[in-house]
Protein backbone atom coordinates (compact mmCIF):
# COMPACT_ATOMS: atom_id res chain seq x y z
CA UNK A 1 0.00 0.00 0.00
CA UNK A 2 1.11 3.53 -0.77
CA UNK A 3 0.50 6.20 1.53
CA UNK A 4 2.26 9.75 1.70
CA UNK A 5 5.55 9.53 3.50
CA UNK A 6 4.66 11.28 6.59
CA UNK A 7 1.84 8.36 7.18
CA UNK A 8 4.02 5.92 6.27
CA UNK A 9 6.62 7.02 8.93
CA UNK A 10 3.87 7.36 12.01
CA UNK A 11 2.77 3.55 11.57
CA UNK A 12 6.41 2.27 11.14
CA UNK A 13 6.78 4.39 14.32
CA UNK A 14 3.64 2.54 16.33
CA UNK A 15 5.05 -0.50 14.39
CA UNK A 16 8.36 -0.58 17.10
CA UNK A 17 5.58 -1.08 19.80
CA UNK A 18 5.33 -4.50 21.43
CA UNK A 19 2.63 -6.97 19.64
CA UNK A 20 2.02 -4.64 17.35
CA UNK A 21 1.88 -5.70 13.65
CA UNK A 22 1.40 -3.73 10.55
CA UNK A 23 -2.78 -3.55 10.67
CA UNK A 24 -2.85 -2.55 14.70
CA UNK A 25 -0.36 0.05 13.78
CA UNK A 26 -2.36 1.64 10.29
CA UNK A 27 -4.90 1.41 12.71
CA UNK A 28 -3.68 3.78 15.28
CA UNK A 29 -2.28 5.67 12.84
CA UNK A 30 -5.21 6.93 11.29
CA UNK A 31 -6.85 7.05 14.50
CA UNK A 32 -4.62 10.00 15.27
CA UNK A 33 -4.91 11.27 11.96
CA UNK A 34 -8.84 11.69 12.75
CA UNK A 35 -8.32 13.29 15.99
CA UNK A 36 -8.24 17.02 16.65
CA UNK A 37 -5.67 18.52 16.70
CA UNK A 38 -5.33 20.18 20.09
CA UNK A 39 -5.39 16.55 21.21
CA UNK A 40 -2.95 14.92 19.15
CA UNK A 41 -0.40 17.93 21.24
CA UNK A 42 -1.61 17.10 23.98
CA UNK A 43 -0.55 13.34 23.42
CA UNK A 44 2.81 14.42 22.59
CA UNK A 45 3.64 16.44 25.57
CA UNK A 46 2.18 13.59 27.66
CA UNK A 47 4.89 11.26 25.63
CA UNK A 48 7.63 13.33 26.11
CA UNK A 49 7.08 14.49 30.02
CA UNK A 50 6.49 10.47 30.69
CA UNK A 51 9.93 9.89 29.43
CA UNK A 52 11.72 13.17 31.21
CA UNK A 53 9.84 12.90 34.33
CA UNK A 54 10.47 9.00 34.85
CA UNK A 55 13.44 7.74 36.23
CA UNK A 56 15.07 4.32 37.10
CA UNK A 57 15.95 3.85 41.17
CA UNK A 58 19.45 3.29 41.80
CA UNK A 59 18.78 1.41 44.16
CA UNK A 60 15.78 -1.45 42.92
CA UNK A 61 16.29 -0.23 39.34
CA UNK A 62 12.48 0.28 39.56
CA UNK A 63 11.01 2.99 36.90
CA UNK A 64 9.94 5.71 39.28
CA UNK A 65 9.41 9.73 39.51
CA UNK A 66 12.11 10.08 41.94
CA UNK A 67 15.28 7.90 42.72
CA UNK A 68 15.69 6.37 45.28
CA UNK A 69 11.96 5.56 44.66
CA UNK A 70 9.02 5.60 46.91
CA UNK A 71 9.39 2.12 47.89
CA UNK A 72 13.25 1.91 48.67
CA UNK A 73 13.17 4.61 50.94
CA UNK A 74 9.45 4.05 52.51
CA UNK A 75 9.83 3.12 56.56
CA UNK A 76 6.75 1.45 56.05
CA UNK A 77 8.50 -1.18 54.22
CA UNK A 78 9.95 -4.45 55.34
CA UNK A 79 13.44 -3.76 54.74
CA UNK A 80 14.85 -7.76 55.31
CA UNK A 81 13.01 -9.11 52.15
CA UNK A 82 14.40 -8.61 48.61
CA UNK A 83 11.59 -9.78 46.10
CA UNK A 84 13.41 -10.32 42.97
CA UNK A 85 11.38 -9.95 39.76
CA UNK A 86 12.78 -9.60 35.75
CA UNK A 87 11.03 -6.37 34.73
CA UNK A 88 9.16 -3.27 36.67
CA UNK A 89 5.73 -4.65 34.99
CA UNK A 90 6.02 -7.21 37.28
CA UNK A 91 6.75 -5.09 40.50
CA UNK A 92 3.59 -3.52 39.39
CA UNK A 93 1.37 -6.80 39.02
CA UNK A 94 2.79 -7.87 43.09
CA UNK A 95 2.57 -4.35 44.36
CA UNK A 96 -1.35 -4.67 43.37
CA UNK A 97 -1.94 -7.66 45.56
CA UNK A 98 -1.47 -5.49 48.54
CA UNK A 99 -0.01 -8.59 50.36
CA UNK A 100 3.87 -8.02 49.63
CA UNK A 101 5.64 -5.25 52.27
CA UNK A 102 9.24 -5.94 51.37
CA UNK A 103 11.45 -4.44 49.31
CA UNK A 104 12.48 -5.28 45.23
CA UNK A 105 15.28 -5.83 42.81
CA UNK A 106 14.21 -5.19 39.03
CA UNK A 107 16.92 -7.11 37.54
CA UNK A 108 16.02 -5.52 33.81
CA UNK A 109 15.84 -8.65 31.97
CA UNK A 110 16.52 -12.06 32.37
CA UNK A 111 19.52 -14.69 31.50
CA UNK A 112 18.90 -16.06 28.07
CA UNK A 113 22.51 -17.62 26.22
CA UNK A 114 20.42 -17.24 22.65
CA UNK A 115 19.74 -13.84 22.60
CA UNK A 116 23.04 -12.92 24.17
CA UNK A 117 21.85 -11.96 27.31
CA UNK A 118 24.89 -13.15 30.27
CA UNK A 119 24.87 -12.55 33.67
CA UNK A 120 26.60 -9.33 33.31
CA UNK A 121 23.46 -7.81 31.39
CA UNK A 122 21.28 -7.78 33.75
CA UNK A 123 21.72 -5.97 37.55
CA UNK A 124 23.22 -9.27 38.93
CA UNK A 125 26.10 -7.40 40.45
CA UNK A 126 23.94 -4.51 42.17
CA UNK A 127 21.67 -7.39 43.58
CA UNK A 128 24.66 -8.94 45.27
CA UNK A 129 25.97 -5.51 46.50
CA UNK A 130 22.77 -4.92 48.22
CA UNK A 131 23.46 -8.83 49.70
CA UNK A 132 26.10 -7.04 51.93
CA UNK A 133 23.67 -5.19 53.93
CA UNK A 134 23.08 -7.14 56.82
CA UNK A 135 19.99 -6.13 57.31
CA UNK A 136 18.80 -8.09 54.33
CA UNK A 137 17.51 -12.13 55.50
CA UNK A 138 15.36 -13.46 52.39
CA UNK A 139 15.70 -12.81 48.98
CA UNK A 140 12.45 -13.75 47.14
CA UNK A 141 12.85 -15.32 43.54
CA UNK A 142 9.87 -14.01 41.55
CA UNK A 143 10.81 -15.25 37.82
CA UNK A 144 8.61 -16.45 35.26
CA UNK A 145 8.71 -20.13 35.15
CA UNK A 146 9.97 -20.32 31.72
CA UNK A 147 13.16 -21.64 30.65
CA UNK A 148 15.14 -18.06 31.09
CA UNK A 149 13.54 -17.44 34.45
CA UNK A 150 14.37 -20.75 35.36
CA UNK A 151 17.83 -20.38 34.55
CA UNK A 152 18.14 -17.36 36.43
CA UNK A 153 16.90 -18.33 39.39
CA UNK A 154 19.34 -21.32 39.74
CA UNK A 155 22.29 -18.86 38.63
CA UNK A 156 21.01 -16.57 41.59
CA UNK A 157 20.55 -19.09 44.59
CA UNK A 158 24.29 -20.35 43.50
CA UNK A 159 25.55 -16.87 44.08
CA UNK A 160 22.91 -15.75 46.64
CA UNK A 161 23.64 -18.83 49.25
CA UNK A 162 27.38 -18.17 50.32
CA UNK A 163 25.76 -14.95 51.94
CA UNK A 164 23.78 -17.24 54.41
CA UNK A 165 20.40 -15.46 53.02
CA UNK A 166 17.51 -17.43 53.17
CA UNK A 167 16.30 -17.91 49.45
CA UNK A 168 12.74 -18.76 48.31
CA UNK A 169 10.91 -19.27 44.81
CA UNK A 170 7.56 -17.91 44.67
CA UNK A 171 5.03 -21.03 44.37
CA UNK A 172 3.91 -20.96 40.75
CA UNK A 173 0.13 -21.71 40.57
CA UNK A 174 1.08 -19.99 37.46
CA UNK A 175 0.74 -21.43 33.92
CA UNK A 176 4.01 -22.43 33.39
CA UNK A 177 5.69 -19.93 30.25
CA UNK A 178 2.78 -17.26 31.51
CA UNK A 179 4.04 -13.79 32.07
CA UNK A 180 3.52 -12.89 35.38
CA UNK A 181 2.02 -9.36 34.59
CA UNK A 182 -1.07 -11.54 32.90
CA UNK A 183 -1.95 -13.66 36.13
CA UNK A 184 -4.34 -12.41 38.64
CA UNK A 185 -3.90 -10.63 41.87
CA UNK A 186 -5.41 -13.58 43.85
CA UNK A 187 -2.79 -16.19 41.92
CA UNK A 188 0.13 -13.68 42.60
CA UNK A 189 -0.63 -13.28 46.02
CA UNK A 190 -1.01 -17.11 46.87
CA UNK A 191 2.22 -18.01 44.65
CA UNK A 192 4.16 -15.32 46.93
CA UNK A 193 2.79 -16.86 50.33
CA UNK A 194 3.29 -20.40 48.90
CA UNK A 195 7.08 -19.67 47.87
CA UNK A 196 9.55 -22.34 49.38
CA UNK A 197 12.76 -22.11 50.10
CA UNK A 198 15.58 -23.56 47.87
ZN1 LIG B 1 13.94 1.55 44.50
Amino acid sequence: MIYPKSIAVLIEQFQKFPSVGPKSAQRMAFHLLRMPKDEVEKFAVTIIEAKENTKTCEICFNLSSSSPCEICSSTNRDHSTICVVSESKDLIAIEKTNEYRGLYHVLQGLISPMDGIGADDIRIKELLGRLTNEEVKEVILALSPSVEGEATSLYLTKLIKPFGIKVSRIAFGLPVGADLEYADEITIAKAIEGRHEI
